[in-house]
């Protein structure tokens, strides 16, 4: 499909894109190619010194002129005063933010419901679904500022069947398209677009660690970027309520 080929450069210029989990994997890679395609950034990540790095890739490369900001946040700690704290900061710098890339998850442990520790099944819910609403509610004002404001899910292959032994992380996973379902339905009257992306396999950290043995092949994460430089680009603004799955639209 030729949308979901590398598009000509600088097709997000004027752009603002915030995204969480910037520091590692997909949402590192994003970022990257955010930025590369001209947008402002704002990356969200646990480890300054992680996400200090990825601000001097991008800068060192100069791909543009592009303003990056960044910020440290435990998404496991996020709350109320925190998100105000965000805003505030972003508005020193930003009148408004045109896309939000919802990326940073945890996987959890690999327990069997019985066994599994209720600590870690809150601690993955805070992280992969509890903060989406929260920055979301925090956010959505500086996105209605912006014209066609593109908020992108992470979703998973797990929707697609229940994974045993990965309670927390698959059912936030359908709750990650829950709650892009209901978001959609609210802003159906406006120029706001929510979608879920699917990323499919994907070397990362969180499939390396996790799945050592694993035998299918994996996804690099620029091979998937077509897929978020088209929702973040004014080329979908007519897609709303959908899951992208880079697996079927990546050959
Ligand atoms: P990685 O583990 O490689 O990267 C996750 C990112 O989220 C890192 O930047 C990490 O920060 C950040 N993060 C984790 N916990 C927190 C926290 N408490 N606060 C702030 N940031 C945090 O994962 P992937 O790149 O593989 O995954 C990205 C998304 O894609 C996830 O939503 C995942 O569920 C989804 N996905 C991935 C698949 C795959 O095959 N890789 C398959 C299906 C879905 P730090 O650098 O500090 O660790």
């Amino acid at each position: 499909m030729n949308k979901y080929c590398f598009p000509k450069k600088k097709f997000l210029s004027k752009k603002t894109i915030l995204v969480t989990g910037a520091s590692d994997g997909i949402g590192k890679t994003a970022s990257i190619y955010y930025a590369k395609y001209g947008a402002n950034l704002i990356l969200l990540g646990r480890n300054l010194n992680k996400l200090q790095q990825v601000k001097s890739h991008i800068l060192e490369k100069c791909f543009f002129r592009v303003e990056i900001q960044i910020f440290e946040i435990d998404l496991l700690n996020i709350n109320e005063s925190k998100c105000l704290h965000l805003v505030k900061v972003i508005k020193n710098s930003f009148p408004y933010i045109n896309g939000i890339l919802h990326n940073a998850s945890i996987l959890g442990e690999n327990n069997p419901i019985i066994n599994y520790s209720s600590v870690i099944w809150q601690n993955v819910f805070k992280v992969n679904i509890y903060s989406v609403f929260l920055l979301t509610k925090f956010l959505l004002p500086l996105i209605l500022e912006s014209v066609n404001g593109s908020i992108i899910l992470t979703s998973s292959n797990v929707v697609k069947k229940g994974k045993a032994n990965l309670g927390a992380y698959t059912t936030s996973k359908f709750a990650t398209e829950g709650f892009m379902k209901v978001l959609h339905e609210e802003y159906r009257n406006s120029s706001v677009r929510v979608n879920c992306i699917n990323p499919g396999r994907v070397r990362t950290k969180m499939r390396i660690t996790s799945f050592q043995n694993e035998k299918k092949k994996l996804f690099l994460t620029r091979e998937i970027m077509p897929v978020y430089l088209y929702l973040m680009s004014d080329e979908s603004i007519k897609d709303s309520g959908k899951v992208f799955n880079c697996q079927e639209l990546i050959k």
